[in-house]
């Protein structure tokens, strides 16, 4: 078969090169020629492979599926458009209206979104409980539960849900058991060796690490359950760009560089925050005044995460004044980039509750979550000594 064919308005076809390129090439063609209608059978019947348009699938979604697959010791799963459009993918591509879904009341302000506002809308009924708790977790199960929805590390106060408990019910009660992977990544954490049934990433945040991309990618153990998900993805147009494919292929080059360093740097810093006058407390899981601190050596042994939480004495002043003076550290609503970002819950993610609200979740105005990036350490904890000292002063 020829794979370089000259056509009449594309005549050059490409160079001729007996040597390879060692990078990637992006391959942003949406469809794909075939030589004749026969071939196209071979194809679509399986005695061939090959692509026909771009979203049902394409090389470079396929390339980054396969890397992603490799570290959660998975195979089949896909990428999309953004996490958000994996955790609908999944919702959406296997429930069905009567269904029942069971939610960790700490997930991903969207994914509490969905599960609040439109699963509900198109008769899929939600419960969200304490997965730091599994009898909790287990109390709201129905007989018409189908599956429930976790997340190991939650955001912004940094509990560690109960997976083993969590798991051990969803086996009990035949439920799916579906993990959001992103804060803690195969890096840390793998669910699969955990009793999940499905994982799910914002490829978005640390995988590609450089928030320049917005992806998402999915994967479940059973191929019946993963080929839904894929169905409902194709059919939703929830395709990814092969551009930003390539991009999160190459930021997985340093991925596991980078993890290490974000953690090892974490880990200082939320000891060094914990020294500064002005910090009414510090939450990192691996720290031993973490409310979560054993069952978090538990699960992760020696491994932890690159978020650290804390909390300002002197509540929105303080806060204002700290964000002010933390001139070398962004002050932007995401996480896992290369450079180290502040996320102050109370007016970002956190603002639709009530202060009562906020405050039942340990979240007051002087709280911040921090996503630790690349930065030389040293530089990085002066940075916080100096914010902090200004915010006292507010
Ligand atoms: C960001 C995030 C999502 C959503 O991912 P997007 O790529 O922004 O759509 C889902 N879950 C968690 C835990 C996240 O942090």
């Amino acid at each position: 078969m020829n794979k370089d064919k000259r056509t009449l308005i594309r005549p050059e076809g490409l160079p001729e090169s007996a040597s390879w390129p060692v990078v990637t090439p992006i391959m942003p063609s949406v469809v794909y020629a075939s030589e004749t209608p026969d071939a196209l059978d071979d194809q679509y019947e399986g005695r061939t492979a090959g692509y026909t348009y771009a979203r049902e699938g394409h090389p470079n979604a396929d390339l980054l599926a396969r890397r992603i697959d490799t570290m959660e010791d998975a195979k089949g799963g896909i990428v999309l458009g953004s996490g958000m459009a994996a955790v609908t993918a999944v919702m959406l591509g296997l429930l069905k209206a009567g269904d029942h879904v069971v939610g960790g009341d700490q997930l991903y302000g969207r994914s509490l979104r969905l599960m609040g506002q439109d699963l509900p809308r198109m008769g899929v009924a939600t419960t969200l409980a304490d997965p730091t708790d599994a009898q909790a977790i287990a109390a709201a199960i129905r007989p018409e539960t189908r599956m429930i929805l976790v997340e190991l590390v939650s955001n912004p106060t940094l509990r560690v849900a109960d997976m083993a408990g969590i798991a051990a019910v969803a086996r009990d009660k035949g439920v799916l058991l579906v993990v959001d992977n992103t804060f803690t990544t195969p890096r840390a954490f793998k669910p699969f060796a955990h009793g999940a049934d499905i994982v799910i990433h914002s490829v978005t945040k640390l995988l590609a690490g450089h928030s320049d991309v917005t992806l998402g990618y999915a994967v479940a153990r059973d191929p019946q359950l993963q080929k839904a998900i894929y169905d409902f993805a194709v059919t939703t147009g929830m395709t990814p760009s092969p551009f930003d494919c390539w991009l999160a292929e190459r930021g997985l080059a340093t991925f596991d560089l980078r993890f290490d360093r974000a953690e090892a740097t974490a880990v200082t810093l939320a000891d060094h925050l914990a020294g500064l006058p002005g910090v009414r407390r510090v939450l990192y899981p691996m720290r031993s005044d973490h409310p979560d601190a054993a069952r978090a050596q538990a699960i992760l042994g020696n491994r932890g995460c690159n978020m650290v939480s804390f909390e300002l004495e002197g509540g929105r002043a303080a806060a204002n004044a700290f964000a002010r003076a933390a001139e070398g550290i962004s002050f932007a609503p995401t996480l896992g980039d290369v450079g180290t970002t502040l996320s102050h819950p109370a007016s970002s993610s956190h603002r639709a509750l009530t202060p009562e609200g906020r405050a039942a979740l340990g979240i007051g105005e002087g709280f911040f979550r921090v996503s630790v990036g690349l930065e030389e350490p040293v530089a990085l904890c002066a940075q916080f000594t100096q914010a902090v000292s200004a915010a006292r002063g507010a």
